[in-house]
């Protein structure tokens, strides 16, 4: 027995995106729109296996209400969009007009637009807003990536939002394997190895950290 993970080639990695991975066709033309439209901002958008890991974990979750930060051109968005049930609903969190633009065009064209609710504000903003608005304790799922700096703020305020039992999805964990080379401490780095070594610790939640595309620490709320 391996203790550990397979190296995904390329060639293992188109095998696993063609056998494992059922996309959407609006899907596949965002992605490709995507890589056309956004040059090297490209790869801030979650790969299709991930985008597929995510929907089967909304609909194992039985998720209605899902909340993200850092929606980009709105992939993961509309992945989970897909997956959730016909009342379902997702908070979309970006600060960014033009990624978001290319977002919308996508959602429409899926059908799901009235299932996203998009916040151009900063994430934080946003999840404290629906805090006083009193939504605490009412959301089944959400996904943080947008911001490494924040990551903690964002994980102690999705605690709060999420119900007991619900997921939080951390993106970009294992940062292309910095966060595990104490030589590399830029403030992405050390933030998000910050969060990383409070999940494993953490009593609030059970986790585990799963090596899918750049890493997705997943922490299911116990109380
Ligand atoms: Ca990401």
């Amino acid at each position: 027995m391996s203790r550990k993970t397979v190296t995904v080639t390329d060639e293992v990695y188109d095998y696993l995106v063609r056998v494992g991975v059922r996309e959407h066709p609006v899907l596949q033309r965002l992605r490709q729109a995507t890589t056309r439209e956004a040059g090297d901002a490209a790869n801030m958008q979650i790969s299709p296996d991930q985008g597929a890991f995510m929907a089967l974990l909304i609909k194992l979750a039985g998720a209605r209400r899902a909340l993200e930060a850092g929606t980009f051109t709105g992939y993961s968005t509309l992945a989970v969009a897909l997956a959730l049930p016909e009342d379902g609903s997702i908070v979309a969190c970006d600060v960014s007009e033009p990624w978001t633009a290319i977002a919308c065009r996508f959602w429409a064209e899926a059908g799901v637009a009235n299932k996203i609710d998009l916040r151009l504000a900063p994430a934080l903003e946003t999840m404290d807003a629906l805090l006083a608005a009193g939504e605490a304790s009412s959301f089944d799922f959400a996904f943080l990536d947008a911001e490494k700096t924040e990551y903690d703020a964002y994980y102690e305020r999705c605690l709060k939002l999420l119900r007991p039992g619900g997921l939080i999805a951390v993106d970009n964990v294992l940062w292309s394997g910095r966060v595990a080379d104490r030589g590399v401490q830029d403030e992405n780095t050390r933030a998000i190895r910050a969060l990383n070594e409070k999940l494993a610790r953490d009593e609030r939640v059970d986790v585990a950290l799963v090596p899918i595309a750049d890493g997705l620490f997943l922490a299911r709320k116990r109380r």
